[in-house]
């Protein structure tokens, strides 16, 4: 038997949302594997419960966090040194392969083929496609990588001061080596590149596999019509955030406990 498996990553019950509402979407699109969620002890004991009915598999981590304000700060985001926790996913060796998804993607189609490919494999990243992003990689879980990286990040730190430079010092022949663990951009496509390159979005747009809704406006803190049940979003990306909505509003919303409600779309 091979045991595979996707894993998500939850610090809060912000993240949570974007968490429950990927797993619902790795079910809509008939995904054959579990999905897994690590969280952090922050998140909510109500939040738990919701995640338990929907994964197969909930795996409390300790945070890891970069605390590497400089770099953080040069990106803007002095949030992410948490997203290092993500390093933990190395150690879910139940599993033979996984391929992890941050908790801002959508799986618009089925995906299972990427258990196919070998670690690390990622698509690049519109900012400097030198560099793969880590919103989605396959890789095989082992307890030796795991601290390795871990030795690594003490050593070396983080160029970006998240788990993207990381990955991409550690994984530093994934530019040059092998193409086959150069994933097609469809397995990642960052929103970012509708603005840069609209007209291949509407090119190849519609084999979109996984969208990723990278960047400070997650699609959960999005102003969302209760009424009309629509999103208020730019005009491009709309459409991929009311499918996100849909999911959100048919799946999750109805499950949450009154005091969570609030947490999305005000
Ligand atoms: N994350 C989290 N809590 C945080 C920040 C990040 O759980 O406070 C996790 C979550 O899975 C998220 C991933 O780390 O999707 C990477 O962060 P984010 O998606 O915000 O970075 P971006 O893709 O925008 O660069
Ligand atoms: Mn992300």
């Amino acid at each position: 038997m091979t045991s595979r498996a996707w894993v998500t990553l939850a610090t809060n019950d912000s993240y949570s949302l974007g968490a429950l509402v990927l797993a619902h979407s790795l079910r809509r699109a008939g995904s054959a594997y579990p999905a897994v969620v690590l969280i952090t002890p922050s998140v909510t004991d109500p939040m738990r419960d919701r995640l338990n009915a929907v994964f197969a598999n909930v795996v409390t981590v300790d945070v890891l966090d970069s605390g590497d304000a400089a770099h953080l700060a040069l990106l803007q985001r002095p949030d992410l040194g948490i997203t290092f926790t993500k390093i933990h996913c190395w150690n879910l060796t139940q599993y033979e392969k996984c391929v992890f998804l941050d908790a801002d993607t959508l799986v618009v189609q089925n995906c299972d083929e990427l258990f196919d490919r070998e670690e690390l494999s990622a698509a690049p990243d519109v900012g400097w496609p030198d560099c793969f992003n880590s919103g989605v990689f396959v890789f095989r879980p082992s307890a030796e990588t795991f601290s390795s990286l871990i030795t690594f990040a003490q050593e070396r730190g983080s160029f970006d001061g998240g788990d993207q430079g990381l990955l991409n010092s550690y994984f530093s022949d994934w530019a040059h080596g092998d193409i086959n663990k150069h994933l097609p951009f469809l397995y990642n496509v960052t929103s970012a590149a509708f603005y840069s390159y609209l007209p291949a979005f509407k090119q190849f747009g519609q084999n979109l596999k996984i969208i990723h809704f990278i960047g400070a406006a997650k699609p959960w803190l999005q102003h969302f019509n209760w009424e009309s049940r629509s999103v208020d979003a730019p005009e491009h990306l709309r459409e991929l955030l009311q499918l996100w909505w849909d999911l959100f509003v048919s799946q999750v919303h109805t499950q949450l406990d009154p005091s969570m409600s609030g947490v999305a779309g005000n």
